[in-house]
């Protein structure tokens, strides 16, 4: 008789970048309970109902467990020698024919910082081609961006003890308590208990909105304005910190006469905050020891998404809110390895650990460690790639791990993007809507079959141990990638995912002391780590990221919002609700969670829903310049008049918000403006 036996074994969080830990009890192949555990560094005994209970879709039985290969309209399972020969032989031609850059490479926010590397490395030395980018693009690319411009690296400035201890938190378009769950506990029971002043500025009365101690609601896309009024406000009451912009800060008087023109009354009229709450936030923040500005979407998503995040990095940088304790900027990252997707390459100008393609010095040195010469110019990102298969530039796409059919934007145009390549590979460990558009199809390993590490928010690496072997013929990504590569001539032995991370931590700086051996069980590090191991849960306590070690302070000014016309005469918001998480393939096939949240609703406000005459549960049609959707109504007083808010998870029946949504995006990093969307409702 076969001994039954239970099993604890240390994981990572799969759904958002909070970076929960915790133990899955498992007997065979059944999860008995996640049990998180006083060790655990960032949540400690805490999780989510996500965390808990979204655990079940590694069971299900829509799991994909053999390779695919389309023949006709119908796909039959193969071999994986047949898969990836078909894949070797098709982008081989596709590289002959047209050159290297007619391949672009998707990558995975929700896989392991090894297999990111390890794509990046098959885009770039094996195939040739710079043309990769990871979904942080749809998301935090212009938080990214706006603290490289000001303070030179794009991650938290510190971590969540620093936010849990800080006197006044900020979140600017943002929702902790549905997004970031454990993080938003943490907030509030520092404003409860340690008298923590907390200001939320939202669209919507979400739960911090609701308990915070001013809660601002900005005019859709208006962000920047309110920032550079309450940071103009400051300086003209002198209360910007002179000794800290005089020893450590670049550029000051030229970008504090830019904040000219942003006058309260200005910005009353733009954003519609009364001039007295705006003098009260600066008041806030000058009245604190020190603040932490959090922000996500409702910042980033936007035409001018990183000039906003670079308004909130000048803020903090005039007030000195940084290099210290309970302060500094923290862009929250959705996904639960979007920071380290980035972290490990998969961005079209940079190798791992933010080092530029473009700079001969480091290139060299990913040329001999990899022995290959590699592309200088930087290639395409995701929205670029979309373009240029639309322009019959890009004919071969693989993708990894990334529901891009759902979550780009203007979802028609992209379905209609991936219908025109010549050859697409997706990875996945559903049959996706975008496998649906696959000449094949591969099947991954969720993190529960495999090793790897994770990278959270707050830029800490910690390690996920393998609970069960992966199902069927499925296998992880990285020992995908490996195959391939070694089909296309290289001779890659990675044994297991400690050998591609100490290659990674070889050829970067910032990851010289990460190993395994350094994040055993509960072990974590946040990077930068040193060689000896030192990591640095506080950055720029020395230097900024500037070869002078100064930050900078960068100009920026206010682009209006995207308008579709007069006739789409209501906004529509979106974002994620607590028990489901992103486009849904997984949480969906999580019994607890799909039973107790099975459908979406659309939020309207009392006002409009009494000027519509719809009630809680009426179906409406929402129309956009781009597509419809259908969807039922839930009347509820958390958005006001004319704005509405769509939860971005998918629902069979109703189809997805990105039907919605256009193809404009953020002018430096291409990131969609999601938030900028609107539309007209018919009540059906
Ligand atoms: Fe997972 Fe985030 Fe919930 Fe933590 S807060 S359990 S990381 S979904």
């Amino acid at each position: 008789m076969r001994e039954e036996r239970i099993e604890r074994t240390k994981t990572v969080c799969t759904y958002c970048g909070v970076g929960c830990s915790f133990e899955v009890w498992t007997k065979d192949r059944e999860i008995l309970k996640i049990q998180p555990q006083p060790d655990a560094p960032v949540n400690g005994i805490s999780t989510c109902v996500k965390g808990k209970f979204g655990w079940s879709f590694v069971n299900s039985k829509e799991r994909l467990t053999k390779p695919l290969i389309r023949k006709g309209e119908k796909f039959y399972e193969a071999t994986w020698e047949e898969a990836l020969s078909l894949i070797a032989e098709k982008f081989l031609k596709i590289k002959e024919e047209d050159g290297a850059n007619a391949l672009g490479f998707i990558a995975s926010s929700k896989c392991s910082n090894e297999e990111n590397y390890l794509f990046q490395k098959l885009a770039r030395s094996v195939f040739k081609t710079n043309n990769i980018d990871n979904c942080s693009r749809y998301c935090q690319t212009p938080a990214s961006m706006g603290l490289i411009r000001t303070v030179g690296i794009g991650g938290d400035s510190g971590t969540m003890k620093d936010i849990a201890s800080s006197e006044l938190i900020i979140v600017v378009g943002a929702n902790p308590a549905e997004s970031h769950p454990v993080l938003a506990t943490r907030i509030k029971r520092a404003n409860k208990l340690a008298d923590q002043k907390l200001i939320v500025a939202d669209l919507r009365k979400n739960d911090l909105a609701d308990r915070a101690d001013l809660h601002i609601h900005p005019k859709p896309g208006t962000d920047l304005v309110w920032l550079s009024a309450v940071t103009r406000y400051i300086v003209d009451q002198g209360w910007e910190d002179r000794e800290f912009l005089h020893n450590r800060v670049n550029h000051v008087d030229e970008y504090i006469k830019s904040l000219d023109k942003f006058t309260l009354e200005y910005a009353e009229e733009v954003t519609g905050i009364s001039k007295d709450s705006l003098i009260t936030i600066a008041t806030m923040i000058h009245e604190s020891k020190g603040t932490c500005i959090l922000w996500a979407m409702g910042v980033t998503q936007h035409l001018g998404g990183t000039d906003t995040s670079t308004a909130i990095a000048n803020l903090l940088l005039i007030t000195g809110n940084f290099a210290k304790p309970g302060a500094g900027a923290y862009p929250l990252r959705g996904h639960n390895n979007v920071q380290g997707a980035s972290d490990f390459g998969t961005m079209p100008s940079w190798l791992p650990g933010y080092q530029p393609i473009e700079n001969d010095e480091i290139r060299s040195r990913f040329e001999k460690a990899w022995g290959t010469d590699l592309h200088k110019k930087p290639g395409l990102n995701n929205h670029q790639i979309v373009e240029a298969i639309q322009a019959g530039k890009v004919k071969g796409m693989y993708l990894f791990g990334e529901e891009m059919g759902l979550v780009d934007s203007n979802i028609n145009y992209v379905h209609e993007a991936f219908e025109k390549l010549e050859f697409f590979v997706v990875q996945d460990i559903f049959f996706s809507k975008t496998a649906q558009f696959a000449d094949v199809v591969l099947p991954a390993a969720p993190s529960l079959e495999k090793d790897g590490t994770f990278t959270n928010t707050e830029r800490r690496i910690q390690r996920f141990y393998k609970v069960f072997e992966p199902l069927g013929d499925s296998k992880p990504d990285w020992q995908i990638f490996q195959e391939l590569a070694n089909k296309l001539g290289a001779s890659w032995n990675y044994k297991d995912p400690s050998e591609i991370m100490d290659e990674a931590a070889m050829l970067t700086p910032s990851f010289a002391g990460v190993n395994y051996k350094r994040l055993e069980n509960w072990e974590s590090l946040v990077w930068p780590v040193a060689a000896d191991g030192t990591d640095t849960p506080l950055l720029f306590t020395d230097k900024f990221g500037f070869p002078d070690g100064k930050a900078r302070l960068i100009t920026v000014d206010w682009t209006p919002p995207f308008t579709a016309g007069e006739e789409y005469d209501l906004h529509l918001n979106n974002g994620r609700i607590l028990e489901h998480f992103h486009e849904g393939n997984m949480t969906y096939q999580s019994e607890g969670i799909s039973y107790k949240v099975p459908e979406l609703w659309l939020e309207v406000s009392p006002e409009l829903a009494e000027e519509k005459n719809i009630q809680t549960g009426s179906l409406v049609r929402l129309t956009s310049p781009y597509g419809h959707v259908k969807v039922k109504v839930w009347v509820t007083d958390q958005v006001k008049g004319k704005e509405l808010y769509l939860p971005m998870h998918t629902t069979e029946g109703i189809g997805a918000v990105n039907k919605l949504t256009s193809s404009y995006h953020d002018k430096i990093t291409h990131t969609p403006n999601y938030k900028e969307m609107q539309v007209k409702m018919e009540v059906l």
